[in-house]
């Protein structure tokens, strides 16, 4: 895996081909469906929004597809491959990363050592001789702090860079947040409510910032967010759950203009 090299996806990459195909998901605690029938996809290079009232099943449908739950029934198809049910480590190596509501910086450690202390896999040492393994980590800790330093000036932190993560602010969090994604390979980032905690004038630099991974780095993005502006500003199409299924989908002016979605909401936990 080439460190330093984020743009691994290639051209004509934008909203192309599927990248995940969700069919016919399940996920039962004790005898309750809390996901159930659920087929969607995500496409490569879309900014999908995964929206619905409390307790639709969304954070249950993030954490299959995160590998942090194991599905009941059905399958999960990332780049042609069913991924079900493998652990999350496994995932992550192949490119699918979760973000969390709460942010889960090392407050201790400055900002950029907070980025520096993210990469995923180590080179060997056992097969390296210690001459070579040190030689191997000199240049890899080189590369890592390239690929930091790249992500700090992209989101705008390069001021903080010296900083203990514990004083940034809600916004600077998930900036950050978003830059611990930046040091890994991802493909598909699973973003988790990233508009929770964060004040409003943060909230368009977070959602510019988000845009502009998509375009300028060619990740995909899967969004949960009760936020409607930040949905409606980034997300096509818009997938909505209710009661563990997919409702409909479609853009933002579909989905205000659909009758059931207002009725979903109205009759969810949270009317
Ligand atoms: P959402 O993220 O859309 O609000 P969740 O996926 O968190 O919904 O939850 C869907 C349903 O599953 C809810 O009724 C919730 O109480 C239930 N649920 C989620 N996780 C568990 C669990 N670990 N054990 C039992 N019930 C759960
Ligand atoms: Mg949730």
């Amino acid at each position: 895996m080439a460190l330093g090299t984020p743009n691994h996806h290639g051209i004509g990459y934008l909203q192309k081909a599927k990248m995940l195909n969700v069919e016919m998901l399940g996920k039962t605690f004790g005898g309750f469906h809390a996901v159930k029938n659920c087929s969607f996809e995500i496409k490569a290079g879309s900014i999908t929004g995964l929206i619905g009232p409390n307790g639709a099943g969304k954070s249950t449908t993030f954490n299959m597809i995160a590998g942090e739950e194991v599905p009941t029934s059905g399958k999960i198809i990332f780049e042609g491959e069913n991924v079900a049910g493998l652990p999350g480590h496994k995932l992550f190596h192949k490119g699918i990363v979760r973000t969390f509501q709460i942010p889960h910086e090392f407050k201790r450690l400055t900002v950029l050592e907070n980025l520096m202390v993210v990469p995923p896999s180590q080179p060997g040492e056992n097969i390296l001789s210690n001459f070579m393994a040190r030689l191997a980590v000199g240049q890899r800790e080189r590369e890592v702090r390239e690929r930091a330093e790249d992500a700090l000036k992209f989101l705008s932190l390069w001021h903080v860079r010296d900083e203990f993560a514990g004083k940034l602010s809600g916004g600077q969090k998930k900036l950050l947040e978003l830059g611990r994604t930046m040091m890994t390979d991802a493909k598909l980032v699973l973003l988790d409510e990233p508009g929770a905690g964060v004040n409003p004038s943060l909230m368009l630099e977070v959602r510019g910032m988000i845009s502009r991974l998509r375009q300028e780095r060619r990740y995909t993005f899967c969004i949960i967010e009760h936020d409607m502006d930040l949905i409606a500003a980034l997300c096509d199409p818009i997938i909505v759950m209710a009661a563990g299924s997919v409702l409909t989908k479609g853009t933002m002016a579909e989905i205000r203009a659909n009758q059931e979605v207002l009725e979903a909401y109205l009759g969810g936990d949270d009317a």
